[in-house]
């Protein structure tokens, strides 16, 4: 299906990249809704976001204000002239929003991975003009989020734009949510003007990681930022070590390198920053490989075995060899790649043993 799309169209905020929504994971108290909105609207901030229902993984944490916190976004409006937005998982959810004023919604991750949830959104958004941002679904599967997006399409909404939040994986070493940026610049390509927003709260799951993450989204062409900032992120009720405050993020968004380089480079840009990516996965893939081998490392010295074992080094470039060959490469490639991936797995097991 073809999406049938408009501009944004955003009142009173500035056509150029990025286009930034700011504001805490939760609305918790009306102080701290009105305490945080003050101080990104006096640094500029156009869009103020707040989780008024709030998905969690597990049981027993915050789980969102609701209703209440509602007239808290209103206040915001009327009192710094911030557009307001927020998340929306149910048909209930839509109404409220509706009846309150919001200006934005957006679906939440989870919610975009659910076909029937986004359904019930749709069906209760049929006939209104909002602007809706879409998150990518938690798994990494590129026609969900598109599916999503064509329903809240077919109920006749076409500001439409997309959210990258990154992806659940079970290793979470850097980032909370894998970026595997790939997966939004397949989006780009296929519907090439959809605007589509980057979340490095969400992906980095740590302060430290906003900056570089939001860099990289400029780089890659993105149109806006959703941050989470919070008046005091330490004491938040959700997400505390993802947020900054508004002067952190006034800094970061200040250092922003903005590139807007002509068609041809901006292509040859894009191709570099997917090098930079693969080149980015292979450094994390090799790293989680040598972990495994210090383990096996371990197990060996335990068992008092040899560190070299020839039959299973065989076997590794045999196989590996066979594939890279049905994958386009040549065979005596792989097989130094191999050997030197080996090389440095028995040096790591090697510091093992003689520990
Ligand atoms: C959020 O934006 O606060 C949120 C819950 O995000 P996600 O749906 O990406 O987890
Ligand atoms: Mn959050």
């Amino acid at each position: 299906m073809e999406l049938e799309l408009q501009p944004l169209a955003l009142p009173g905020v500035p056509q150029e990249r990025p286009i930034v929504i700011a504001g805490p994971c939760s609305a918790e108290t009306e102080e701290q809704v009105m305490t945080t909105a003050q101080s990104l609207a006096n640094r500029g901030t156009k869009i103020f976001r707040a989780g008024i229902w709030k998905p969690r993984t597990k049981p027993g944490g915050f789980e969102g204000i609701g209703v209440e916190g509602l007239a808290w976004m209103k206040r915001v409006k009327e009192e710094t002239g911030m557009l307001v937005s927020t998340e929306v998982a149910t048909a209930k959810h839509v109404y409220e929003c509706l009846k309150a004023g919001i200006d934005i919604l957006w679906i939440g991750a989870r919610t975009t991975a659910n076909p029937f949830a986004v359904q019930e959104i749709a069906d209760a958004l049929k006939g209104v003009d909002i602007p809706v941002l879409v998150k990518n679904p938690v798994n990494p599967d590129l026609e969900l989020w598109i599916g999503a997006l064509e329903r809240i399409n077919g109920a006749g909404l076409k500001r439409l734009g997309a959210i990258h939040r990154g992806f659940s994986s079970y290793d979470k070493k850097i980032y909370r949510n894998l970026p595997q940026w790939h997966i939004p610049i397949e989006l780009r390509r296929r519907i090439p003007e959809l605007p589509i927003f980057c979340d490095p709260s969400h992906i980095g799951g740590k302060r430290e990681l906003v900056a570089p993450l939001c860099q990289q989204a400029m780089d890659l062409g993105f149109d806006g930022l959703i941050i989470e900032s919070h008046c005091s992120p330490d004491s938040a009720w959700s997400d505390a070590s993802q947020q900054v405050t508004p002067d952190v993020l006034n800094y970061i968004l200040d250092l922003l390198v903005i590139r807007e380089g002509k068609q041809s480079t901006e292509s040859l840009g894009e191709l570099r920053n997917q090098i930079d990516e693969c080149d980015n996965q292979i450094i994390e893939v090799l790293a989680k490989r040598m972990r495994v081998c210090r383990e096996i490392g371990t197990f060996k010295k335990e068992h008092d075995m040899t560190i070299l074992q020839t039959g299973r080094y065989n076997e590794i470039l045999d196989k590996r060899g066979a594939q890279g060959a049905l994958c386009g490469m040549g065979s005596e490639f792989i097989k130094k790649v191999f050997e030197a991936i080996h090389e440095e797995s028995v040096r790591q097991q090697m510091e093992i043993i003689n520990k």
